[in-house]
């Protein structure tokens, strides 16, 4: 190991408790050297020859910027031999610990298992994080955990999420959006986009650069831009002070924060420059979505030529329905190109109107959100969503100078049941809450059960309440 320390590092290398060692001032070139090749990934930089996983610490560099690991001199490593996890505390708190290595393949037997292609019978087995087969029939010896006959499903896929359990993603540290991340991940979402809301560019820069450490680490599947390039009138709670026109050099800045992991924004198609922006965006691998808008039905489909493919939480914060006025609710609805968002919480739309979503844009077009906000899970009280108060009452939030709905107070189970509770098929109320949202933003590792994929695994009850959470292949709950 030391050997290949010195290859890595040129000998700047020192031992630390059960972590194979910290590399200091590492060199770009070194990685290269004497035959060791590394890939990066989405979530690590990984040695492959040697099994041995590298974890960036994400030290600060003087203007305060996080850089990738891969493209900074001057940056210190921690390396663990994936083989021999770290003890709890024996490295930095902020470096992630190692992925756990499951050398003891585990059987969930007796259950009905939903895959991209139905319900499937039998048995799964998972190994080394990942689903390694599926059967039916007797599985063999080994380790078995009986599900009684309960449905596996993929864990959930929340795509429009502002924060959780008291913490907020446009006010977080790295270890208070984690915190997010851990109390979505107990209640079923293993995948979320960590959502921000309109802020100043420099403040969004400095969001970016925290959360893009967070989707290196594996922990985020990217960050979500909910502005702020969105109408005034339709701020919803957006600090209309902070809003603004679409700014092609301001957006490019946050693409370069953000290291390639922003996947959404949110545009107004009416607002100059939206369109140019849009293609800028689709350009740069990022989705563009349509809302918070006072479009016309004519700009609304401007906006989709242009490139947009989702349609910001329908409905709300967007200019209504109306039979000689169609706007962008019919034009979003009515074009197979573009995925719909529906905050399905029973507060922001009714069930009547979302029966309505379903059956206008067919199963693979709805992509369930919760727009969930910090109280969720706490209960009611006053919190803040980016600079604005908000109130909870009754599981209600709205912004307190305005009165207009803030985020939902959800987790992405309870819009599954609500939708199911509305007649919607189970399975596709599921899919709308994994396969779909992921397909949209280009998930392909969430959002799905496949022999290969991540073993990120929900046992439901009857009545689609979580009984257990599989991520990574380890039961979090
Ligand atoms: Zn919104």
């Amino acid at each position: 190991m030391q050997a290949l320390d010195k290859q890595l590092t040129g000998g700047h290398v020192s031992i630390m408790d059960r972590a194979v060692g910290i590399v200091n001032a590492c060199r770009r070139p070194s990685y290269g050297g004497a035959g060791v090749r590394v890939v990066r990934s989405t979530s690590r930089t990984v040695i492959p020859r040697n099994g041995i996983t590298l974890y960036s610490l994400g030290i600060r560099d003087p203007e305060g910027a996080r850089t990738p690991p891969s493209e900074r001199p001057g940056q210190t490593y921690v390396i663990y031999d994936t083989q021999r996890p770290p003890p709890e505390g024996a490295v930095a708190s902020h470096a992630r610990r190692a992925p756990p290595m499951d050398h003891t393949p585990l059987t969930l037997t007796k259950a009905r298992v939903m895959t991209a292609d139905g319900l499937h019978e039998g048995w799964i087995r998972v190994h080394g994080g990942r689903v390694s087969e599926l059967g039916t029939g007797d599985p063999g010896p080994g380790e078995r955990h009986d599900v009684g006959g309960r449905l596996i499903v993929p864990g959930l896929v929340d795509t429009h999420i502002h924060g959780g359990a008291g913490r907020s993603f446009p006010d977080a540290d790295p270890e208070e959006a984690r915190e997010i991340v851990a109390f979505n991940r107990r209640a079923g979402v293993t995948s979320l986009l960590a959502g921000l809301v309109a802020a100043s560019p420099q403040d969004t820069l400095r969001q970016v650069s925290v959360l893009a450490e967070l989707c290196e680490e594996g922990e985020l599947s990217g960050i979500y831009l909910e502005g702020p390039f969105i109408a005034e009138s339709k701020c919803g709670a957006h600090d209309p002070a902070l809003l603004r026109e679409p700014d092609i050099w301001e957006f490019d800045a946050w693409l370069k924060a953000g290291r390639g992991h922003i996947r959404m924004i949110t545009v107004a198609p009416e607002l100059p420059g939206a369109l140019e922006l849009i293609r800028a965006a689709v350009s740069s691998g990022v989705v563009a979505a349509v809302g918070h808008t006072e479009a016309t039905y004519e700009q609304t489909l401007a906006a989709v030529d242009a490139g947009a493919t989702v349609a910001t939480h329908i409905y709300n914060a967007m200019r209504p329905l109306n039979h000689r006025d169609p706007g962008p609710i019919a034009a979003l609805l009515g074009d197979e190109r573009v995925t719909v968002e529906l905050i399905l919480d029973n507060v922001h739309v009714h069930p009547g109107a979302a029966g309505l979503v379903f059956e206008a844009a067919g199963p693979g077009r709805v992509s369930l959100v919760t727009d969930a906000m910090s109280a969720t899970g706490l209960g009611d009280g006053e919190y803040t969503l980016g600079e604005l108060r908000v109130r909870v009452r009754e599981g209600r939030a709205h912004v307190v100078e305005t009165g207009a709905i803030a985020s939902s107070t959800i987790v992405l189970p309870q819009a599954v049941r609500n939708a199911v509770a509305m007649g919607i098929p189970v399975e596709e109320a599921l899919r709308s809450a994994s396969s779909v949202p992921a397909a949209a933003l280009g998930l392909s590792e969430a959002g799905r059960i496949e022999v290969g994929g991540h073993a990120d695994l929900l046992v439901l009850n009857e009545d689609l309440s979580v009984s257990k959470v599989m991520y990574r292949g380890t039961w979090e709950v």
